[in-house]
Order: C-alpha cells, then sequence, then structure tokens
C-alpha cells in the first residue's frame, strides 16, 4: 500500500523501462550506455539525479515565477540526505502519523531491513528518530495551544492533557535513535493527531475500538470508530468539523435525491460533533489536569 504519489511515481517508471526490468535500470536510464552489465543505477548517478532534478525544478519555477529551491548550505544533497527527507515526510506528510499507519509500517518491514543490514544509520534508525520527532511536536503543540486556553474535549481529553505536559522535557533536545524508540514505546505519549477524522486519538490498546483482530501497538487511523475511548477533540477540530459540514451542504446542494441527502446528513452529524465538543469542551484554567 502506498500513498498517490508514490504510485504515480511508480506508473512512470514503469513506461519508462521494458516489461520485467528493474524500475532504475540503467539500461534504461544512463543515456550514454557506458557502464556495460546488469542492475540498477549507481548511488553516484542517483545523487547527480537529484541535483539534476533541483536544477530543472528551478528553470520551470523561474519561468512561472514562483519560488525556486535555494541553494543548500551543507552542500549537495546525495543519497544520504536525501533518505533523511524521505523520512521525514513519512514521519509529518498532511495526515502526520496517519501516513505511518501505512506507509512507515510497509517501509519498515519491506525496505527497512534491507537497509538497516547494510549501515550503522540505516532507514530504519532514521524513521524512529523522525517518528519521535514528529510525535513530541504534535504533544509539544497541543502543550501549547493548551496554555493558550484551547479547550478539549472527548473521553480521552484527560490523557491528551497528561501527555502534552511531558512535552517541555523533550522540545529542544537532540534525539538519537535510542531515545526515538524509547519515546515511541512510551504509551504516555502515544498521541496521533487524525485530520481525516477531525480527532487525536490518544491512544491505549485496550480500550481501542479499532483493533479487530487483536490488540496492536498502534491505532488503525484509517479504521477508526466513532465512540472510541480513546478520542480526543479540541477547538481546532470543531472548526474543521463545522468547515467540512458546510462543504457537505454544498456538495448536497448541486446533488438531487437519496446521495444529497445523504451528504446533508452527514454534514448535520458532523455539526453535532461540534457542538457536543463546545458543550463538554474544558481548559487548563478549568483545572482539569
Ligand atoms: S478507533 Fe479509537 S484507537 Fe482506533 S484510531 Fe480511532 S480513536 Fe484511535
Amino acid at each position: 500500500m502506498a500513498i498517490a504519489p508514490v504510485v504515480n511515481a511508480i506508473r512512470v517508471l514503469e513506461r519508462m523501462v521494458p516489461p520485467g526490468q528493474l524500475l532504475f535500470d540503467h539500461h534504461a536510464h544512463d543515456l550514454r550506455g557506458t557502464r556495460t552489465g546488469t542492475g540498477s543505477l549507481t548511488v553516484h548517478s542517483l545523487g547527480v539525479r537529484v541535483e539534476d532534478f533541483i536544477t530543472w525544478a528551478n528553470q520551470e519555477a523561474t519561468a512561472h515565477g514562483l519560488e525556486v529551491i535555494p541553494p543548500d548550505p551543507h552542500g549537495r544533497i546525495g543519497t544520504e540526505r536525501f533518505r533523511r527527507s524521505l523520512a521525514w515526510h513519512i514521519a509529518r506528510r498532511p495526515g502526520g502519523l496517519v501516513a505511518l499507519a501505512i506507509q512507515y509500517g510497509h517501509l519498515r518491514t519491506s525496505v527497512a531491513a534491507g537497509y538497516a543490514a547494510r549501515s550503522r544509520d540505516g532507514i530504519h534508525d532514521l524513521l524512529d528518530v523522525e517518528t519521535a520527532r514528529a510525535t513530541i511536536d504534535t504533544v509539544a503543540d497541543l502543550n501549547a495551544a493548551l496554555e493558550n486556553g484551547l479547550g478539549i474535549s472527548g473521553p480521552a481529553a484527560r490523557r491528551a492533557i497528561k501527555a502534552a505536559a511531558t512535552a517541555p522535557q523533550y522540545t529542544g533536545t537532540v534525539i538519537t535513535a535510542r531515545q526515538a524508540r524509547q519515546i515511541l514505546a512510551n504509551p504516555q505519549l502515544a498521541v496521533y493527531e487524525n485530520p481525516h477524522t477531525l480527532l487525536m486519538c490518544v491512544y491505549k490498546r485496550a480500550k481501542a475500538l479499532c483493533c479487530h483482530r487483536g490488540p496492536k501497538d498502534t491505532p488503525s487511523l484509517d479504521q477508526c470508530v466513532p465512540g472510541c475511548a480513546n478520542i480526543a477533540r479540541t477547538d481546532q477540530h470543531a472548526v474543521g468539523l463545522r468547515h467540512y459540514a458546510t462543504a457537505l451542504d454544498q456538495q448536497a446542494g448541486r446533488v438531487p435525491g437519496p446521495l444529497g441527502e445523504r451528504l446533508h446528513d452527514n454534514a448535520t452529524r458532523l455539526r453535532d460533533l461540534a457542538d457536543a465538543h463546545d458543550r463538554t469542551r474544558t481548559t487548563l484554567r478549568d483545572g482539569i489536569a
């Protein structure tokens, strides 16, 4: 399972190479054809391609009056740093840790083992570090927002506040791979933002309704079940719910019949959730912690 840009990139590569060949087969990609034998592009060639891509992207950006990729003060990007960027995006792409439920699990099992076996700082460690940093950022952002008067509701609100309170001890520190593993194993820090369902999952295995096939270490965010005791919602989620409800109503206005009615019903359900948040929300000033 992969996200759409990855699938699209693979489909493009499949059209560039003859059937049955490697996606980065050097015969198909090395147009000078100076190398003999089989195999994929070398690490050096891939590093050059990354630089070529930046040059091309900047030419296009300049032609269209867009922002260019600035010169890198640390020199060429190369495959090492490209991997680090990859890990950063996996941990933080829109949906944040939602992506991890899909892609990270896949990468860890399919790719990471191979990389990790070959180098001490394999992608396995990079993913752990970036995931831990994303987790700390999530709880640190929540902590700052709560201190600024953000309201929170839901059965897991108290646990979310407790997790947020631990943030200051981690912020600003450099996280090593070992510390990252400790952070990821800390059940108190299991806070996942789920923008698709406009809620925050404060994961506790015993309470999770999404784990039909036995307890797991991470929630199935793509199969979130309304009414789960791990749900918390903030004022920001309530705003998001109302925005989404308005968009559904607008869509419903253009769709006649049962489909339009269903869209209206969904909009009403989302507004009800936002209203329930407003009625039950609490803040740090209410002394919940
Ligand atoms: S069902 Fe519960 S545990 Fe699963 S993702 Fe939703 S809130 Fe988290």
